[in-house]
């Protein structure tokens, strides 16, 4: 796990710290994650970008309060839909960036499922640029794997990679085409780069809407079933296994799946595993009012599914909680079933739902979530583990863990505002984040 007031690498880093300039900006009256629980208050300094220092004292330009309340890194996700360029009546930059910070996420990872799809440098290097010039979480842009995301030609890994996508993925799309599959794995194991799966058997998953099983079935709708991922899953990680790339599993929903997906990892396929706030707090019961707001891909499953990916998060075996944030407007969410897309806005509500769900009933450490959002993402992608010492990025979040709120879309940045939490009451909202040392959500009293 990782151990939020790490200091052992401090001195390394506090020449960097006398080095930054811009204003010094305080944060009063934080408490930082200890492996007992939270410690006692301190005095956050921030100087420009990075963090300064704690309890340091002296002039500020900028001063905040965290009222007691848990200051911990910026969480990281690796699964933002942003929908940007071409969807932004769903969701654009601003908007997406600004619920990120809103959820306490200072790093997002965006998908590649645009319109145009970014399988172009000069796509990803306007993202990048754009999402500079609005100042709120950091992007970094997912690229295709194939042209247009079509599963028929790859893209220019090396072009791409140069531009400043960090990971190639036809995410929204399964990759259908094993051997384009194993030369993307190769292609992208040269440049050291993740290829991320989202592993679901087209041929299989046929027209279904939901998870295959006794709902479905009473409901008397198409079903996907969860072989159709396992299936999947099996040849993903099995080509990972054989070319040695770094394949990381999008948003594992079933227990056959992870199931398959365990068994290849310890057989040394050199994979990571994701798992998403809906599919570990909602099950496939959740259709049978007929809502599309609970239509999702991969579909919610069954409560035993749910119980066992929550029984493998617990053992350790899950690297990182993705959001799979998939804004759609209201009107294309409130269409028959049948025709509505897929998708859950969730990163505003993941945090509080995820503390509320797996943290306060005891079921999951507090470290161990946020190890899931912080220091977990960051080894899927090869980063630098956040950590909260002087010299490290001034990228976090302050988490009220004993004010209990209700979910309410209409507060939310993002442009969905509609979601499966509306009226629920939750702890673990975030308070403030700050991202490259600047405050760009602060919560209303
Ligand atoms: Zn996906």
């Amino acid at each position: 796990m990782a151990n939020q007031a790490s200091t052992k690498s401090a001195s390394r880093r506090s020449s960097s710290a006398k080095r930054s300039s811009g204003p010094r900006t305080v944060i009063r009256n934080a408490r930082l994650a200890t492996d007992a629980g939270l410690g006692p208050s301190v005095d956050v300094y921030v100087r420009g970008a990075v963090i300064e220092g704690f309890d340091l004292g002296g002039a500020v330009d900028r001063e905040h309060d965290a009222g007691g309340n848990l200051l911990t890194p910026a969480f990281i996700d690796l699964h933002t839909h942003l929908r940007d360029p071409g969807q932004e009546v769903k969701e654009d930059l601003t908007s997406g960036l600004s619920a990120a910070a809103a959820g306490g996420f200072g790093t997002v990872v965006s998908m590649a499922n645009t319109a145009p799809v970014i399988d172009d440098a000069g796509l990803v290097a306007d993202l990048v640029r754009r999402s500079e010039l609005i100042g709120q979480a950091r992007l970094r842009p997912a690229a295709t794997v194939s042209v247009g995301l079509a599963g028929e030609r790859l893209t220019d890994f090396a072009a791409l990679k140069e531009a400043g996508a960090v990971m190639l993925t036809d995410d929204g799309i399964p990759l259908v085409d094993s051997h384009l599959m194993r030369r993307a794995c190769e292609y992208a194991a040269e440049l050291g780069l993740v290829i991320q799966t989202h592993s679901e058997e087209p041929a299989l998953r046929n027209a279904g809407v939901m998870n295959e099983g006794a709902v479905s079935r009473a409901l008397g709708l198409p079903g996907n079933p969860a072989s159709a991922e396992a299936v999947m899953v099996f040849r993903d990680a099995e080509i990972a296994r054989m070319t040695g790339a770094r394949v990381h599993i999008a948003h594992v929903s079933s227990q056959r799946a992870m199931r398959v997906a365990q068994w290849l990892r310890a057989d040394g396929a050199p994979i990571t595993v994701e798992v998403t706030p809906q599919h570990l707090t909602l099950t496939d019961e959740a259709l049978r009012g007929f809502d599309p707001v609970f239509k999702v891909a991969p579909p919610l499953r069954t409560a035993a599914d749910v119980a066992y990916l929550r029984e493998t998060v617990r053992a350790g075996l899950v690297d990182n909680i993705g959001t799979d944030h998939a804004p759609h407007t209201r009107a294309e969410k409130e269409r028959d079933l049948l025709e509505a897309p897929f998708g859950i806005a969730s990163l505003e509500v993941s945090f509080a739902l995820l503390y509320s769900e797996l943290v306060e009933t005891g079921e999951l450490p507090l470290a161990h979530l946020l190890h899931l959002l912080q220091a977990g993402p960051a080894g899927v992608m090869g980063w630098q583990a956040p950590v909260l010492e002087p010299g490290a990025p001034a990228d976090l979040t302050v988490l009220d863990l004993t004010t209990a709120r209700e979910v309410r879309g209409q507060r939310f940045k993002s442009k969905a505002k509609h979601n499966p939490w509306e009226g629920r009451l939750l702890r673990g909202w975030p308070r403030l984040t700050m991202v490259r040392g600047e405050a760009c959500f602060v919560a209303e009293a």
